[in-house]
């Protein structure tokens, strides 16, 4: 796998800042209504930071993707998702394999479990990117596979009562909205997907 890492990012930038509206009317259901607003201003500024980026190594990289991420999108999601970033590039070597793509998505996925102390099931972006993981590990995964289990999985959280987060204030009443970082998580891991196929 030799990604282009520029394409990847624009891709996922522009697919999150698009649909950022749709973040925010999500998190306005059960949440403060600013998760598109929040994962917009992060990832303008890892665009504004692209060059500074793309001329590291990946595993810096993506250091330097986490860091921007925790300081500008702000709220829980951005350590979360800086969480996420500066794992991966910690555990990436600079040319992965699927193999340690799946490794390092599952350790990842453990540390910011670990961070925000919470677990599946709990209604948040990790019931969809712990699924993603195990399955990228599994033998079977085609970028078709992925992009469905990503967007069965945040649909998923609809019916779950949200145990962590925001959410969680409105016991019963988080049931019967999706939750707004799994819907975040299924954008940039089937934008991709679809820059990567
Ligand atoms: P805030 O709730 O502080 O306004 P955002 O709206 O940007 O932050 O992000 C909310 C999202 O963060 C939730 O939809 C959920 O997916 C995720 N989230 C919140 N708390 C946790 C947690 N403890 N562990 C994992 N994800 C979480
Ligand atoms: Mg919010
Ligand atoms: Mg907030």
């Amino acid at each position: 796998m030799k990604p282009d890492l520029g394409r990847l990012l624009e891709g996922v930038a522009a697919r999150i800042i698009a649909q950022a509206e749709e973040l925010t009317a999500l998190d306005s259901a059960i949440g403060d209504a600013d998760h598109g607003l929040n994962m917009k201003r992060g990832f303008e500024a890892v665009l504004a930071d692209k060059a500074n980026i793309l001329a590291k190594p990946l595993p810096e990289a993506l250091k330097a993707i986490g860091m921007t991420l925790v300081m500008k999108v702000g709220g829980a999601s951005g350590p979360l998702y800086g969480t996420l970033f500066l794992t991966l590039g910690k555990e990436l070597p600079e040319d992965p394999t699927l193999a340690d793509l799946a490794r390092a998505l599952t350790a990842a996925v453990e540390a910011i479990k670990a961070r925000g102390k919470a677990d599946f099931d709990n209604k948040t972006m990790l019931d969809v990117l712990g699924p993603v993981a195990r399955h990228l590990g599994d033998g079977t995964a085609t970028f078709a596979s992925v992009r469905a289990l990503a967007h069965q999985r945040a649909e998923a959280t609809v019916p779950m009562k949200a145990i962590k987060g925001r959410a969680s204030f409105l016991g019963e009443r988080s049931i019967g909205h999706m939750d707004p970082g799994a819907r975040s998580s299924e954008l940039m891991i089937t934008t991709l997907c679809d820059e990567l196929e």
